[in-house]
């Protein structure tokens, strides 16, 4: 949520914004409804004076006993009574399209987001390892897993339904790993560690700036005000909802969480194996701090480079995207998705995905600080992937392959697969 103050200070910019992200609002409505409402306050506020300077006047007449007066005021009291009425009438609705247009209006876009309409115009910052050249027939993720016996999409199917899946045997542990070595590099950079809510309140969607636009991306529990999240980001931000919080140094927070998504518009997308799938788990890092950029520009380093750390530990290729203005989200101000070789794809897929989002999380769940002043502001908030799988399983297994169908585990995940340095397909 912007300031509406701001907004009308910068309205262009921020019709901009939204026709780049081809969000369907209008601003100059907006404000036109904002002006309405707050015209309606004022008539509301004189009406309310005349209606109390009527009271007092009532309440003397009957003093006196003049009665004609008395019943002469009395009729105009209740023609003012009825007037507010209208007028709060008038009001409610206006009130009511103010906040449906306040929702719709997306965060601006930094000056340095590339102009684009979507994932085709992200431009590429860097690039990091090579990309393996095999000298055999390299074999995809769903046929290693199937000959390590550690992926079973036939038997998710049968249980779940499309985009489904079990992990199985060292398939299951190599998930384990990935988030356990993720947690662990997190702990080592300040992060603490929460066990979050997964199930989680209209409000918590809605203050995240996941609704009302992701709404149809999100699985709603039956019967209850309740929605099962599809990242940790939700309850990580709405940890602090309503709270004045101490900013003074940045809080980092992650979450380790299963992450459900209904994936409504990618129908027939990435059909094929563990890429895009209904239920996966990610460690999460979310960031707040005080509102200044230079701040929230030194965290998204710090996030990126946490994700970038992780690669490099799974010694994995990947490169570094700035995603352009028509493929963020209503809430991003700026976004880089890293994205990991895939020999199967013959590209890099996006496995990680940072974003700042300045204080439009925090305006809409009312967190903030006091600075040096003592003025309350609201904070920024950041968060990234710090690893996300089993999707981060298709580059571990496929870069990592070797020609007999083993798997080579890198170093860094030796500790957390019990010491095992290659991964054998069972005889
Ligand atoms: P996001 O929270 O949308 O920024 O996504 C963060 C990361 O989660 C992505 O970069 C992917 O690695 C992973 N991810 C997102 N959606 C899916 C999905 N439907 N299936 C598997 N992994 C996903």
């Amino acid at each position: 949520m912007l300031d509406i103050k701001w907004i009308r200070q910068h309205q262009e910019e921020v019709q901009s914004a939204a026709n780049q992200k081809k969000i369907k609002v209008s601003v100059t409505e907006l404000l036109e409804w904002d002006d309405r409402r707050r015209q309606l306050l004022q008539e509301m506020e004189t009406l309310r004076q005349q209606r109390n300077r009527l009271s007092r006047e009532i309440a003397a007449l009957v003093q006196q006993k003049n009665s004609t007066m008395t019943d002469l005021t009395r009729q105009q009291a209740k023609e003012v009574h009825a007037a507010l009425d209208k007028l709060q009438e008038a009001y409610q609705e206006a009130e009511r399209q103010c906040q449906e247009r306040m929702l719709l209006i997306p965060n601006i876009v930094s000056p340095d987001t590339p102009v684009g309409s979507s994932d085709k115009d992200n431009v590429m910052l860097k690039r990091v390892g090579e990309s393996p050249c095999f000298d055999f027939e390299f074999k995809d993720h769903i046929a290693l897993g199937q000959l390590h016996q550690m992926i079973d999409i036939t038997r998710g199917v049968k249980t779940a339904g499309t985009r489904s899946y079990y992990l199985t045997g060292s398939g299951a542990l190599l998930h384990r790993a990935v988030q356990q070595l993720a947690v662990d590099l997190l702990l080592t950079q300040g992060f603490r560690l929460l066990e979050v809510p997964l199930m989680v309140r209209t409000s918590a969607m809605m203050n995240t700036g996941f609704f009302p636009l992701g709404e149809e991306q999100t699985y709603r529990i039956e019967g209850e005000h309740q929605w099962l999240v599809g990242t940790s980001e939700v309850p990580l931000v709405s940890y602090f909802s309503n709270e004045i919080i101490d900013a003074a140094e940045p809080i980092r927070l992650a979450a380790v969480s299963v992450c459900f998504r209904n994936e409504v518009g990618s129908a027939g997308k990435d059909v094929h194996g563990l890429y895009r799938v209904h239920q996966f788990a990610k460690v999460e890092q979310v960031i707040l701090c005080e509102a200044n950029l230079e701040t929230s520009e030194k965290m998204f380093g710090e996030i990126t480079g946490h994700a970038e750390k992780l690669l490099q530990l799974l010694e994995l290729p990947y490169q570094v995207m700035a995603v352009c203005a028509g493929d963020m989200s209503q809430k991003t101000y700026k976004q880089l998705d890293i994205e990991t070789w895939m020999p199967s794809r013959g590209a890099y897929g996006e496995t990680h995905s940072s974003s700042q989002l300045l204080d439009f999380q925090a305006r809409r769940s009312n967190i903030r600080y006091r600075d040096a002043e003592g003025k309350l502001v609201y904070c920024y908030t950041l968060n990234n992937t710090a690893v996300a799988s089993p999707r981060i399983l298709i580059p571990l297994l496929e870069n990592h392959q070797q020609e007999d169908g083993s798997i080579r585990i890198p170093q860094a995940l030796r500790p957390y697969m019990n010491g095992q340095e290659i991964l054998r397909p069972p005889v």
